[in-house]
């Protein structure tokens, strides 16, 4: 079968799927103030079809699918999901928000999940209640002790806010210091419905200069990225860990992109920011090939985010509007 070849000769080798629109936080950056209509459970893909629409991907080149959502944890099939997919010759990847990992680290373990890419904001109880709007700090706090018990290596995610958790630079830095964990610090992007702002987001400069200050310049070390990777890479010399810096609205990575999405009711997204969705459930129930619908996808697919290519039609929140929100979309 055809690899997933864009115009712009990008290969794409890297599904990311949304298992649910649902998540047991509410993260204001990224879930709209008035939430999102939940779709009734039929418009979801099953695990099974999860696995079949999957097969199809790998069988055209796809090695490499993350889940998320949402929260994919939440979802009562969970378990069964990752064991599925675990037997396609892929590399399975997970981002959570690890409130409920507790409950799959065996099967986490079966299905060769060694890595979890974490999302947590703030290291500040209260901090962590006015961001996610629960109190859910402490199971957390807990959640990644047992995986550092259990052998798992963290990926924490930090989405940093101006006047928020920019003050928490450091102290992130250092809790991977002694510890083959890195964490990435995430621009604020703009999606329908999370008021983004410019001057709310940090920028990557504004996090070397910090870290530089702290540190001394001449010990951060830039490393190597991994081909296609969206973060740029540092470590301070005498660290075991590392941190990144994922800057998709100041620093675009589109050039190497090799990823395409499917959001929990089965429809494909070319690009996180394109409001374009191509619906593959349907025809898939339908016993109707995907095969097409996933060219005209790619073929589709804009050389730079999602075809708001001037930096000024991109900071514009009403181009954003047609959009899903992050949540409903998978980030
Ligand atoms: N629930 C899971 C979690 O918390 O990791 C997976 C879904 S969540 C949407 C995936 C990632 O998207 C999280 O790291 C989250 O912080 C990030 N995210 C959500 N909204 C964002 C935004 N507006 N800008 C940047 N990152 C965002």
């Amino acid at each position: 079968m055809k690899t997933l070849l864009d115009q712009h000769k990008r290969i794409h080798n890297y599904l990311r799927i949304s298992l649910t629109e649902k998540c047991n936080l509410r993260c204001t950056y990224c879930m709209p103030s008035n939430g999102v209509p939940h779709m009734p459970a039929s418009h979801l893909m099953s695990a099974e079809e999860i696995f079949q629409i999957s097969s199809h991907f790998v069988s055209r080149g796809v090695d490499k699918i993350r889940l998320t959502g949402g929260e994919p944890t939440v979802r009562k099939d969970f378990d069964q999901i990752i064991e599925s997919l675990s037997s396609l010759k892929i590399k399975l990847a997970l981002t959570t928000n690890g409130l409920t990992i507790h409950r799959h680290i065996d099967n986490l373990k079966m299905a060769n999940i060694n890595v979890i890419n974490m999302s947590i904001d703030t290291l500040d109880r209260d901090k962590f209640k006015k961001i996610t709007l629960r109190d859910r700090f402490i199971q957390l706090q807990k959640n990644i002790e047992l995986l550092e018990v259990e052998g798992f290596k963290i990926n924490f995610n930090v989405v940093l806010l101006k006047g928020i958790n920019d003050n928490e630079i450091i102290p992130f830095i250092e809790l991977v210091k002694n510890r083959n964990w890195q964490v990435r610090f995430i621009e604020f992007m703009p999606f329908d419905g999370n008021n983004w702002d410019r001057s709310r987001a940090v920028t990557l400069e504004e996090i070397l200069k910090e870290v530089g200050k702290y540190y001394g310049k001449g010990i951060i070390e830039r490393l190597n990225d991994e081909p296609n990777d969206t973060a740029k890479n540092y470590k301070i010399s005498e660290h075991k860990g590392s941190f990144a810096i994922i800057s998709t609205v100041s620093n675009p990575f589109c050039d190497s992109c090799n990823r395409i999405r499917l959001t929990a009711d089965g429809k494909l997204k070319n690009c996180l920011f394109s409001s374009s969705e191509y619906d593959l459930l349907t025809p898939f129930r339908s016993g109707d090939s995907i095969e097409n619908i996933i060219d005209i996808a790619l073929k589709n697919k804009y050389l730079s985010r999602g075809g708001l290519e001037d930096p000024n039609q991109f900071n514009n929140p009403d181009n954003h509007k047609d959009n899903r929100s992050m949540i409903a979309i998978g980030g």
